[in-house]
């Protein structure tokens, strides 16, 4: 009995340090992000739902209640990026989708890169890459690990979905050139040519199909999560006088950008999972030993929320069509890696806000914020107080950019200018906070604001004042939804894992965006991005 006892003992401690193995690893990695998705349409659309979609992942897998963005801006690309890389934009750099560059004095977008070449187009939409990010993704640690022989694959309809995830060794990145043309492409930073599925792909009538009638997947009536078809918060489309269905995409194509118009509806998202089948097939993901990735983006809900506001019939039609997207693709994986041979995770880059004006309209404290004539009155006041029109290089991103050159010859100390347009900005309506350079770099915030606002401070590339408007205040139009605060509203997002080595079970216990890719690194085995600075979420895997 007690050599039982001591062999149960050590064979338990074996199996503690038992390191993972190829049997124990998923053969591909399915990383979804869902473009402007809030924690609450899970629980708003649950009813809704059917059950091998949004259901089965929370049914089987293990939910995350509590997850949230650390930083501020809550935007595409820093969403994207800090999902797969497990930092936030201190350190992997991509502070928004675009910045004011102060080393180029210009106006940079994150995924844009003029040292490639587009492929698939000769459009300036194929000149992207990720060399604006400065660290690995989980999926760039995979490459590494397998010594190159795991794939990655990265698709979205937008650039930045499928370009950063991805990383800077993946196999491919592809995005969606609409306009004319509606085509998959890429650039010459993955490869000098479309591989023939792509070419079939976008010779296919499939995007061409999509020119149909959107109406609501169920009887409208039953719509009783979100607000009525017709109301004053939605933009709708051009060519059409009222935001409601049916939409006739035919007759609107021509004036709403011909192919641009199919990804402002949920058949971007239809599409998307149209070309990640025939990739996951073409490329044989989760077909041998080396685990694969594939890091997939659906946009066009952040379109639709854009448009037409997260409250918006047009929202709620487009998750439930979603939601029959998703049970798809687990049933196509399923099939074709094997159940149990594969792992999900879903997330969001970001959440979105109630429109503003709808707030408003049921007195709740909301706003608009008018950028353009706050920045004509800033450069006013400096002017008036330093008799000199260029110490300021820059106003954006609601950061105010110096020119130290200027500051330098003028005498003034930077310190001397933080202070003075700080406090003028805080006198200002609708203003929340403000932060220095000095404040940011000299102290370490443990919570609240501005926590997240030195999360997303990247020392190198960001302004020297940053300024945080009131809750439900934004720099936007008075319909549709926007996102980029560091407020529940917008840092509250889904994350759910599902499949090979993840229990079930769920946790009302805080996680963050950071948190995403080392867990994946933990799962597989393999080291953490770069500059990860995120904790595994060991909760809820298996070993
Ligand atoms: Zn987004
Ligand atoms: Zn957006």
């Amino acid at each position: 009995m007690k050599k039982l006892l001591i062999f149960l003992i050590i064979a338990f401690t074996m199996n503690l340090h038992a390191q993972i193995t190829s049997a124990d690893r998923p053969k591909l990695v399915v990383g979804i992000v869902v473009d402007q998705m809030r924690y609450d349409y899970l629980s708003r659309f649950w009813n809704r739902f059917g059950e091998d979609g949004f259901k089965r992942m929370v049914n089987e897998g293990y939910n995350f209640e509590n997850h949230h963005f650390n930083y501020v801006p809550t935007l595409t690309g820093p969403g994207h990026t800090s999902v797969w890389t497990g930092t936030s934009p201190m350190n992997h750099g991509i502070i928004s989708n675009n910045w004011y560059n102060k080393f180029e004095d210009k106006m940079v977008y994150c995924a844009a890169d003029e040292s490639v070449e587009p492929v698939g187009t000769t459009s300036s939409a194929g000149k992207m890459s990720p060399h604006r990010m400065k660290v690995t993704t989980v999926a760039d640690q995979n490459r590494l690990h397998t010594q190159m022989c795991g794939k990655t694959i990265g698709i979205s309809i937008k650039d930045r979905g499928s370009i950063l995830p991805a990383g800077h060794t993946a196999n491919a990145a592809y995005w969606f050139h609409g306009a004319d043309e509606g085509k998959f492409i890429t650039s010459s930073f993955y490869m000098k040519e479309l591989p023939q599925w792509v070419q079939d792909f976008n010779n296919s009538n499939v995007a061409e199909s999509y020119f149909k009638t959107w109406n609501t997947l169920e009887n409208i009536s039953t719509y009783k999560e979100s607000g009525l078809d017709v109301n004053n918060f939605e933009g709708g489309f051009r060519g059409k006088n009222s935001a409601s269905f049916p939409y006739d995409l035919k007759q609107l194509k021509a004036q709403n950008g011909n192919f641009d118009l199919i990804v402002q509806t949920p058949f971007g998202n239809d599409l998307t999972l149209d070309f990640a089948l025939a990739a996951i097939k073409a490329e044989e993901l989760g077909k041998d030993e080396d685990t694969d990735f594939l890091a997939l983006s659906f946009s066009s809900t952040d379109k639709v929320g854009h448009n037409f506001g997260v409250n918006s019939k047009e929202v709620e039609d487009a998750y439930l069509r979603l939601d029959k997207d998703l049970a798809e693709l687990l049933r196509y994986l399923d099939k074709n890696v094997g159940e149990g041979n594969y792992t999900v995770f879903l997330s969001a880059d970001h959440g979105g806000g109630d429109v503003s004006a709808y707030l408003e309209s049921v007195k709740i404290p909301a706003g608009y914020f008018d950028s353009k004539s706050f920045t004509e009155k800033l450069k006013t006041f400096v002017f008036q107080e330093y008799g000199k029109n260029n110490l300021i290089k820059n106003i954006s991103n609601d950061q105010v950019f110096f020119n130290y050159e200027a500051l330098d010859e003028a005498e003034i100390p930077t310190e001397a200018l933080e202070e003075k347009i700080a406090h003028y900005i805080l006198q200002q309506d609708r203003i929340h906070m403000v932060f220095t350079r000095s404040q940011l770099e000299g102290s370490s915030f443990q919570h609240g604001i501005g926590e997240l606002i030195q999360n997303g401070f990247n020392q190198k590339r960001s302004g020297d004042v940053i300024f945080v408007l009131d809750p439900a205040v934004v720099s936007y139009s008075e319909t549709g939804s926007m996102h980029g605060s560091g407020f529940p509203y917008d840092t509250h997002a889904p994350l759910i894992f599902f499949g090979k080595g993840i229990k079930h079970g769920s946790t009302t216990q805080r996680s963050e965006v950071i948190d995403i890719a080392p867990t994946v690194s933990a799962l597989l085995g393999i080291s953490f991005p770069d500059a990860a600075t995120g904790k595994p979420l060991y909760i809820m895997l298996d070993n």
